[in-house]
């Protein structure tokens, strides 16, 4: 069968780890059986955004030529479409109808295949909860090369495993999903400061009358300053009159080439987090869509400010209980440590279902954080992981890249077939 397979060295996107691997871009579900049958140490790519060795292994089977939409319902709301097609080509599609994502991460250039394998959350998880709730089916081929429709009542089990389940199921062809009503392009958004940690936290914890909310901390303000930072909530704007809505895309600029060592480090963090409160100041004011939701999608390539060695992301969510004092010491370890994180995004969640147990997350609060890779950097993800299981939390399997494999807390044995690669089952060789 004649579909491209390229040898090449591929990354995610952070750009560690580096590996050499197959990469085949079947066109048709033919094919996607023809490279399943011949293949082991398998997994499904989608666009390559998951941070660390998510969608790496020896092969790779790339969604991106599988890029269809099947049917969209410009009255109820429900589409359909392949597991290659990319979130931002859907909100170009459906946005003029009145309709937008009821759960969407903080970036659009990612797959729906992607968005399901991750069961991605968004800056509404104690209202709207994962990707997975507004999800009603999707087709998944499995190791034997069958075609499984998998809903919340057919192949349940199946269904429950592939949201969150990092490809380890299968590769998923398509889905249908649906789409949440909106009257405007615009958010109002409410920006409130914090001096402090108990500030920070208590002001994200408050405040229900907005739908999403997520905060930003100087992980580097030391002292009475420790854990300052400010929270973004907002809601969507009501209508603006009966035109048809337009998806007002941020012309974004652009890193044009890898710099030969890290732009970023603890000097250009520190002058980065004092000048950004003063960018952003409290208070309510509109915002449009894009930059509301999608803010790192205005610099294409700005993963390649951390140089060739690239950077490492880690990101854990804590029960709530443990979320105030365990935040707080995995802010103290990182600053007791050399490294220190360009971007720190705290997060709230609410309940998830007990069916979608491999969703990240819990109900708690989640940290996010960017590090150039540095030669400590792992040194300090093994102390975070103590800090993590200490507090009975978990790490985000789509952003590691080298944190100890209980940290996800997925039972290996659940993921039975063989066929399907992942880092749980053993790290692929770096370059
Ligand atoms: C700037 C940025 C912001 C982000 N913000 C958020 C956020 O707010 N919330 C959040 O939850 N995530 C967030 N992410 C992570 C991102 O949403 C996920 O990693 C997502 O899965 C990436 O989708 P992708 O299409 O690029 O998939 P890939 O990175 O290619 O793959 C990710 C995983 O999905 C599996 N997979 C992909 N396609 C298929 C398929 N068709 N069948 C089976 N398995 C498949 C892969 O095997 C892999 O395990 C962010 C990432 C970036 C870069």
């Amino acid at each position: 069968m004649d579909y491209p397979v390229k040898h090449q060295k591929l990354a995610g996107w952070a750009n560690y780890p580096v590996i050499e691997a197959d990469v085949a871009t079947p066109g048709n579900y033919d094919q996607v059986r023809d490279y399943v049958a011949k293949n082991e140490r398998l997994i499904a790519r989608g666009n390559g955004k998951s941070y660390g060795d998510a969608s790496l292994a020896p092969h790779v089977l790339s969604t991106l030529a599988l890029r269809r939409m099947i049917h969209f319902d410009a009255v109820t709301g429900e589409i359909e479409c392949e597991a290659g097609v990319l979130l931002s080509e859907i909100l170009a599609e459906v946005i003029p109808h009145g309709w937008f994502f009821y759960v969407t991460p903080g970036i659009k250039h990612i797959t729906v295949g992607g968005a399901i394998a991750s069961d991605v959350h968004g800056k509404n998880h104690p209202t709207h909860g994962c990707f997975s709730n507004y999800l009603i089916s999707f087709e998944l081929m499995t190791e034997s090369g069958k075609i499984v429709h998998c809903s919340k009542i057919e192949h349940a089990d199946l269904f429950w495993k592939t949201c969150g389940g990092m490809g380890w199921t299968g590769i998923i062809l398509s889905a249908r999903f649906r789409l949440r009503p909106i009257r405007s392009t615009q958010m109002d958004q409410h920006t409130v400061w914090a001096d402090n940690w108990e500030q920070l936290f208590g002001a994200l914890s408050g405040r229900d009358s907005y739908e999403y909310a997520a905060a930003w901390v100087d992980s580097l303000a030391a002292g009475a300053q420790f854990g300052r930072g400010a929270v973004f909530f907002a809601n969507h704007a009501e209508g603006q009159g009966s035109e048809p809505l337009v998806f007002q895309e941020k012309k974004p600029g652009n890193v044009p080439f890898t710099p030969p060592v890290s732009l970023i480090n603890r000097w250009s963090t520190r002058i980065h987090n004092t000048m950004y409160l003063r960018k952003k100041p409290p208070g309510d004011y509109p915002v449009d869509l894009d930059s509301y939701f999608y803010p790192l999608d205005g610099v294409r390539n700005w993963n390649r400010m951390y140089g060739p060695r690239g950077f490492v992301q880690y990101q854990f969510c804590l029960p709530e209980q443990n979320a105030f004092d365990g935040i707080a010491r995995a802010l103290q370890a990182i600053q007791n440590s050399p490294d220190a994180p360009f971007l720190t995004v705290l997060k709230r969640h609410g309940e998830r279902p007990a069916e979608a147990k491999y969703s990240f997350p819990i109900k708690g609060y989640s940290l996010a954080l960017d590090f150039p890779r540095t030669r400590s950097i792992f040194s300090l993800v093994r102390k975070l992981d103590e800090i993590v299981w200490a507090a009975e939390g978990k790490i985000y399997l789509t952003k590691d890249a080298g944190s100890d494999k209980k940290m996800g807390r997925v039972e290996v044995a659940d993921f039975e077939e063989k066929k399907w690669w992942s880092a749980l089952k053993g790290r692929v060789e770096t370059l």
